[in-house]
């Protein structure tokens, strides 16, 4: 069966400059784009993915993708010769001054994009694909358009758990959570100074993982501490967002033990340890 989306969904690439470089944590770095395109730039989401673009292993320049096919034509290139391509959040959008803000987690140098961010500068360029038109008219559409935290319109009790990768997701969500709303969220940061305020018109209850620094007796992981919390009686609806296999966890431990129906859940893996995104 095909489905007809009422909306055209749109994503294009554009070349960006880096206007600002401000480090949040120390794990966490918000750069600041702008591009005169980033004034048309549209989200469906808080959590709207997008992609970074760099230039290719081999050195190559970066040309940016063009037409439909492009992404047939980039899987046919050597690895080599790809442009190098990655997932981010868009984490505020100004389009009055056609600025946009990634944050970026600073892993290491053993990831180009971790790499790119923990050297780069102002006046630096990359390649962004970002949202021109999005589907907001449908649960299909807006995950079509590259959101993947969808509540139903009824639910009032939320759980949220993340990652450092979906943090700046994390916050976009809590920022836009309606006044009648609570949320129960869960966040895993590697550090202590990681920790940051997380400003919500919403009900919000926030467990924090800290990796290193906090006290000897915390919880070691998120689902070491969603087993030992009372969640709400009403929790409808979670959004789990990070790591591949804890997130794999955090789902089956909700279905089974929680008694959520696995359509109320939305999970997400933003990496998976050892291995490179694509
Ligand atoms: C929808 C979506 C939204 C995302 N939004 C954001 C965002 O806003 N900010 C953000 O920082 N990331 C975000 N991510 C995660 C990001 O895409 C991955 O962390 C990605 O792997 C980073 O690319 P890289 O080139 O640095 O590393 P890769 O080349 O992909 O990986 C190299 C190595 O680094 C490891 N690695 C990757 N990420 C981490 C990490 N966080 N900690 C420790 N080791 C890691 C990999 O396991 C691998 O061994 C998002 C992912 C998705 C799917």
């Amino acid at each position: 069966m095909t489905t007809v989306l009422e909306r055209p969904i749109d994503f294009s690439a554009v070349l960006a400059t880096v206007a600002a470089v401000d480090d949040l944590s120390p794990h966490l770095r918000r750069v600041t784009f702008v591009a005169p395109r980033i004034a048309d730039v549209v989200t469906a989401g808080p959590d709207q993915r997008i992609k970074v673009l760099l230039s290719p292993p081999d050195g190559g320049d970066l040309r940016l993708p063009t037409g439909d096919d492009w992404y047939a034509e980039w899987c046919t290139l050597p690895a080599e010769e790809r442009f190098i391509m990655r997932t981010y959040t868009v984490r505020a959008l100004r389009p009055a001054v056609a600025e946009l803000d990634i944050e970026f987690v600073l892993h290491g140098v053993n990831g180009p994009a971790s790499a790119w961010v923990s050297e780069v500068s102002v006046g630096a360029e990359i390649g962004l694909i970002l949202p021109f038109a999005v589907d907001t008219s449908s649960t299909k559409g807006l995950l079509m358009s590259g959101v993947d935290y969808v509540p139903p319109a009824t639910s009032l009790s939320r759980v949220l758990v993340a990652d450092e990768t979906a943090l700046p997701a994390l916050a976009g969500i809590l920022e836009q959570l309606p006044a009648d709303v609570r949320a129960t969220v869960f966040v895993e940061v590697p550090d202590i100074r990681d920790i940051r305020a997380l400003p919500s018109p919403g009900r919000v209850d926030i467990t924090w993982l800290p990796h290193t620094g906090g006290p000897d007796d915390a919880p070691k992981s998120l689902l070491e501490a969603l087993k030992s919390t009372a969640l709400p009686y009403d929790v409808d609806y979670a959004w789990v967002a990070g790591e591949s296999a804890m997130i794999k966890q955090i789902r089956r431990h909700l279905v089974n033990t929680v008694g959520l129906p696995k359509p109320a859940i939305s999970f997400q893996g933003y990496w998976k340890r050892g291995e490179p995104q694509i």
